[in-house]
């Protein structure tokens, strides 16, 4: 492809814009449980309108575009403050969660490199419910991951196995409030008091939780203390392009005191352009999503959140009593927010997501992991409230239809391939690519129903699955040729 000859009209690029968008997932219809965090057509015109107000003006230096460094430090005393932080807090406005949680690392790695020079090989422990994003920002910032078991029941960290598993080379323990995939809030009280006794930092992921949960304790429901409040909890993670409804590009990382913080500025003067000091990993970037997010956190306001909050409350309740109540489906731990996983130990759950497609509904598929075996994870929004009694009357539907559901012979083969292989640490790149051929992907495109897909990766060691969705991702963006 090449850049056209001359440019296009207006009118021509908006109803191509339009077509490119076929495609995705139709979200505003409210059967889709996950990815879009959404207030409601009225709040969203007023981000967007936020958004495109401040899209030109340049956050690399918040000293010429001074609206920057005010939207910035608002929305971070606004979140500070809903976290129990006092005037000690500092924190820094990011791209999202995973940002976050890299500057939180970065920040633990550099204060042990001031306070703990005679650590060369450093080491962080997580609960193996932890995100993603903790292994993948001490990939970039060479801090090993060590994980430590959760209770099988109520899949929270078990902090004796974390006290057990410190050693000199430690330098952080992390908890979640809540977890991703099972939405509970970790013993943070213990966890942070662990770190003080044994001099450690102690980060609380809160990117999922911390929005909403002081609601929901508002509303009555038993949250463990999880935030400032509890002391030994040196630095936080919240997103708010998820339950505070900012536009994508949006999540606080906050510190205890500036002290901290500043182990998470990177400062270079050693070149021959502008000196860079940055606070967080981007440097150019647009004042949009900052503006966006200042505003809904002003345009909805606490009674407005609190009265989400309610009704998310209350469907996540009817939810789970909807779900349990389906012969076969077990929701998974309690959940403290407005998420939640349920299995069966019955039906093959990958059938279930896949007889729900065809209804029009996307739930989330998580692999099996440790204690916690394959389930389906629904992230629940207000325009999914509408929903819900349709979505139970299906859902039991699709269960009973999916329990005739067979693994394909290719499946079973390829299960059995893999078991006496063993646990094969990687395949070769060309092992990789059969395997895929015969699960049937084929160019970057995946087949309508996923359930074989899943069920092999659920089936393969966590080697093979990242040696296989890597290799996924790199049919994916093949350019169009010239
Ligand atoms: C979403 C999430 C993250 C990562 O956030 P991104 O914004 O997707 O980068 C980290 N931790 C938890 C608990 C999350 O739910």
């Amino acid at each position: 492809m090449k850049i056209p000859e001359t440019g296009m009209d207006r009118d021509t690029l908006l109803a191509r814009l339009d077509e490119y968008r076929q495609g995705d997932m139709p979200w505003r219809n409210g059967r889709v449980w996950g990815y879009v965090f959404h207030p409601g057509d009225e709040i969203e015109a007023v981000i967007k309108q936020a958004y495109s107000m401040f899209l030109s003006e340049n956050a690399l230096d918040p000293t010429v575009f001074k609206s920057a460094a005010r939207f910035e430090n608002e929305v971070v005393s606004m979140a500070a403050n809903h976290l129990s932080g006092d005037g000690e807090v500092v924190g820094n406005f990011t791209s999202g969660g995973t940002e976050s949680i890299i500057l939180a690392v970065k920040t633990a790695r550099d204060h042990a490199r001031a306070h703990r020079p005679e650590i060369t090989r450093p080491k962080l422990l997580l609960p193996v419910t932890g995100h993603a994003a903790f292994h993948k920002a001490g990939h970039y910032l060479g801090v090993e991951v060590v994980t430590t078991p959760v209770d099988s029941a109520t899949f929270k960290a078990d902090v004796s196995a974390m006290a057990a598993a410190i050693d000199e080379n430690t330098i952080l323990l992390v908890g979640s409030a809540v977890s991703y995939a099972h939405c509970v809030v970790d013993p943070i009280a213990d966890i942070a008091a662990l770190a003080k006794e044994r001099g450690l930092l102690c980060h609380v992921d809160a990117c999922m939780g911390g929005f909403m949960l002081p609601y929901f304790r508002r509303l009555g429901c038993d949250i463990p203390d999880f935030d400032f409040s509890v002391p030994g909890v040196t630095s936080m993670s919240m997103d708010l392009h998820k339950y505070a409804f900012a536009a994508k590009g949006a999540s606080v990382i906050l510190h205890r005191n500036a002290d901290l913080r500043r182990h998470q500025i990177y400062t270079c003067a050693r070149w021959s352009g502008y000196t860079v000091v940055n606070a967080t990993v981007q440097s150019s970037k647009s004042v949009g999503p900052m503006a966006a997010c200042w505003a809904v956190m002003n345009h909805i306001g606490d009674q407005g959140y609190l009265d989400i909050a309610r009704s998310l409350l209350d469907g996540t309740r009817r939810l789970v009593a909807g779900i349990d109540a389906i012969d076969g489906l077990q929701v998974l731990a309690t959940p403290e927010m407005n998420l939640l996983a349920f299995t069966s130990d019955a039906v093959n759950v990958f059938h279930i997501i896949d007889e729900m497609k065809e209804l029009g509904w996307y739930i989330q598929p998580q692999l099996g992991y440790g204690d916690s075996r394959a389930n389906i994870h629904l992230s629940v929004n207000p325009n999914n409230l509408p929903h819900i009694d349709e979505f139970l009357a299906d859902l039991a539907r699709c269960t009973e239809s999916a329990r005739s559901l067979q693994s394909s012979e290719a499946i079973t083969n390829l299960k059995q391939m893999l078991a006496a292989m063993g646990d094969a640490p990687a395949l070769p790149t060309g092992q990789v690519q059969k395997l895929m051929a015969a699960a049937g992907i084929q160019d970057g495109k995946l087949p309508e129903r996923m359930a074989d897909i899943n069920e092999l990766l659920d089936a393969l060691p966590p080697a093979v699955q990242e040696a296989l969705v890597s290799e996924f991702i790199n049919q994916l963006f093949r350019q169009p040729g010239a």
